[in-house]
């Protein structure tokens, strides 16, 4: 041990020097090869990289013909070379010739070449690369000798990925993760076609320092690291000490290789070959994830999931690095590679970059998610193993209008992708053509088509879509994205730019709508068990009044001398909505006394996204109400008891299902009944399909994203009423889980639609 440890860290010492050295990669490269070779006694050492495709390319030599370098190439599983890397095995072989699996290469010059020992250049639990070492004397290389050689390996790889991370571009020589092109299936979420670089929302941790000099300060940084991490997951533990069993299950796995020995003493035997505590750490990581990967289980390979996070959470410990990729310096052109995305998460980024945004998991009803529709990002969802396939860096396209990605895709892909952009922009211009036109069905029906908004970058939105206003303002975007509570004249100042940008058509603002999976970074006592049935919302606005008092002052200020509509989320009672009305009647008040101008009229409404207020809607429509806005995401949850955010239920039901139809029909004879306006700004309004079974039950104001605005008024423009109303009606009473692929023929076979 003592021996290999010796040995480890003389030469890694000489390695750090060597990389220290100013030069290009490659020179460094070539001097480390002969490092190694003079390290390990031997007469040859070779690094191959590989490269796009599957080639292993002969990066650098001491010891073979210098003109093989960058052309001596061989395939994974060809060569010993080959099988090192394809094996993602080290391979110690003392007589090459006798070995069926060795291909001689006359160009490299080994014809005196009697012995061999290979290891993987691992990175990230890929293979991206072989170094080996070769002796002309035959020589049994030994065990001690492929551990240094390891060690001695994880470095370089470090450096290579390192190196191929900074030169990101394609013509990088290195490839971070340089395999197959590969095409892998998802759920689209948001349609669209985005190309970019991968990065990881949680990114990997960079580990910059790799050889230390002082072993046993590097193993106290390792137990401060260790108790750090396990203090935290204990934090973590006892706050959802009520999880079930499958949950706690994950926690107690995760526990359990925290506190593992085996796990600690494996980090301590590379920090004592010459490692710091984090490149140890790393280097435990790639050997276990490659050991874990030839596994099938299903089982064990979740349990790999929680190793990454495991040695990714110590790694964080010990340098430092912030958790998400917002704050970091970003490509042009970035595919953002998630496991699962907040909202909040997703607006920290420069979100101009973003082309694109790959969920491991995610669903449709995700806030997240509603947020990348408005800003018009691309979405999959529900990749397996989405980690495993796209490393960082890596070039991808992501093709959500066929619901597949491409990993490092070849020319070809690339050109027949960017055709389907070009067609995309051609249907844009043509729903541009349509902004100026009415939502007016076949036989003369004319729907109020409005936007849904709540960024600063959505207030052109009026203007650029045509739409008729703004039918859901969610003003808790704005406090998302702040870092503290927004104060009236910060929130006035919101208000008024929409109203102002709006030129004169209707924005509602709906009150701050907070809970569920819209957290506030700065508000951390919202965090629960069961929090979309918790307190959120007008549940909380009711019980802290002064910050719904302090929103609706703003909001007046914001209007006055103009129409001010506000909308009212989460009602679940009449006493709720009287309660939220009183407040807003106070304030209007108020703002009179202080002799401040008030809005030309108002309009007070209230969402419909909780059950129970469909039993009470004679009652709800003959109070102080205006109208009533279907929040379609919420309802749907509730109405099924589905989690929105839950891939695994949320997709299970549909809005074009007989029971969601039959609630959506009773809403709109209630309101015709009692004379009430109704409105629907759910997602299912964006989808050309649901909105024209919407239009058929009788709605006449949609609130759609903005992205959807054009093809939406392009399906209402082209159907017919008086055909739509009965087939809808008919389907409203015919049991069944979903009426979408009935409704999707008949739409076909009337050329409403076109696939
Ligand atoms: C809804 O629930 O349908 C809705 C529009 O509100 P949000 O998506 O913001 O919860
Ligand atoms: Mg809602």
């Amino acid at each position: 041990m003592a021996l290999r440890d010796e040995t480890s860290r003389q030469l890694l010492f000489r390695l750090r020097n060597a990389m220290a050295e100013s030069g290009t990669i490659q020179d460094r490269m070539d001097l480390t090869t002969r490092l190694v070779a003079e390290g390990m006694g031997a007469d040859v050492c070779s690094c191959y990289v590989l490269r796009h495709g599957d080639l292993l390319e002969l990066y650098a030599t001491f010891g073979l013909a210098p003109g093989a370098v960058h052309k001596t190439r061989l395939r994974m599983g060809e060569g010993l070379v080959g099988h090192v890397a394809s094996s993602a095995q080290a391979l110690r072989v003392r007589d090459v010739w006798s070995d069926p699996r060795f291909v001689y290469r006359p160009e490299t010059g080994e014809d005196n070449i009697s012995s061999f020992i290979g290891v993987p250049l691992v990175r990230g639990g890929h293979v991206i690369g072989v170094l080996a070492v070769q002796s002309q004397e035959p020589r049994s290389f030994t065990e001690i000798e492929q551990e240094v050689l390891e060690t001695v390996a994880m470095v370089l790889a470090e450096i290579l990925a390192q190196e191929a991370e900074i030169a990101r571009a394609e013509t990088s020589p290195l490839v971070g993760n340089a395999v197959l092109p590969m095409r892998q299936e998802g759920t689209a979420l948001i349609r669209g076609i985005g190309l970019g670089t991968a990065v990881y929302h949680q990114p990997e941790v960079t580990v910059t320092t790799l050889v230390a000099e002082n072993p046993e300060h590097e193993i106290e940084r390792l137990k401060m690291a260790l108790a750090e991490m396990q203090a935290n997951l204990q934090t973590l533990f006892d706050a959802h000490a009520n999880l079930p069993d499958e949950y706690r299950d994950i926690m107690e796995t995760f526990q359990m290789f925290a506190e593992d020995a085996g796990w600690v003493s494996r980090i301590q035997e590379h920090i004592h070959a010459g490692l710091t505590a984090e490149a140890a750490v790393r280097k435990v990581d790639n050997d276990m994830r490659l050991r874990f990967s030839r596994v099938h289980d299903p089982y064990i390979r979740e349990r790999l999931h929680d190793l990454k996070d495991l040695g990714n959470r110590l790694l964080r410990h010990l340098t430092g690095q912030s958790s998400t990729a917002a704050g970091q310096n970003l490509p042009d052109h970035v595919v953002l590679v998630c496991r699962t995305l907040g909202p909040a998460e997703l607006l920290d980024y420069d979100t101009k970059r973003l082309r694109a945004v790959i969920l491991e998991e995610g669903t449709v009803g995700m806030h997240a998610v509603i947020i990348a529709r408005a800003l018009d990002i691309p979405v999959i969802a529900q990749v397996p193993h989405l980690f495993e396939k796209i490393a960082p860096g890596d070039q991808v396209i992501v093709d959500a209008d066929h619901s597949q990605i491409f990993v490092r895709p070849n020319d070809d892909v690339r050109e027949a992708i960017l055709d389907g952009l070009r067609q995309r922009r051609e249907r844009l211009e043509t729903y541009r053509q349509l902004r100026a036109l009415p939502a007016t069905t076949k036989d003369g029906t004319t729907v109020s088509l409005m936007v849904n908004a709540g960024l600063m970058m959505d207030m052109d939105c009026v203007r650029e879509t045509g739409a008729d206003g703004i039918g859901l303002f969610r003003t808790e975007l704005a406090f998302m994205s702040a870092s503290s509570l927004p104060d009236v004249e910060m929130q006035r100042g919101i208000y008024e730019r929409a109203l102002d940008h709006a030129d004169g058509k209707p924005v509602v603002f709906r009150t701050l709508d907070v809970g569920g999976d819209k957290l506030l970074p700065y508000w951390d006592d919202l965090a629960e068990e069961n929090p979309a049935m918790g307190w959120r919302s007008t549940r909380i606005t009711l019980t802290r009044p002064a910050i719904l008092r302090q929103q609706l002052r703003a909001m007046i200020r914001a209007a006055r001398g103009r129409e001010l509509n506000v909308l009212f989320p989460m009602i679940a009672t009449i006493p709720e909505f009287r309660a939220a009305r009183r407040i807003l009647d106070l304030e209007l008040e108020r703002e009179a006394s202080r002799g401040g101008r008030l809005p030309e009229s108002l309009r007070v409404g209230s969402m419909v996204e909780v059950p129970s207020l469909l039993w009470q809607l004679p009652e709800l429509l003959s109070e102080n109400i205006d109208f009533l806005s279907v929040g379609s995401n919420d309802l749907l949850q509730f109405l099924f008891a589905a989690d929105r955010c839950n891939p695994k239920v949320a997709e299970r039901y549909d809005s074009l299902s007989a029971p969601f139809l039959r609630v959506l029909r009773d809403l709109v004879l209630a309101c015709d009944r009692a004379g009430k306006q109704l409105s629907i700004c759910g997602e299912m309004a964006s989808r050309p399909l649901d909105a024209i079974a919407l239009v058929a039950l009788g709605f006449r104001s949609l609130s759609v994203t903005a992205s959807s605005l054009g093809p939406v008024k392009e399906v209402l423009r082209a159907i017919d009423l008086d055909r739509a109303r009965p087939f809808i009606q008919s389907l409203v009473d015919q049991p069944g889980p979903s009426h979408r692929t009935r409704i999707q023929a008949f739409a076909h076979d009337n050329r409403w639609i076109s696939d």
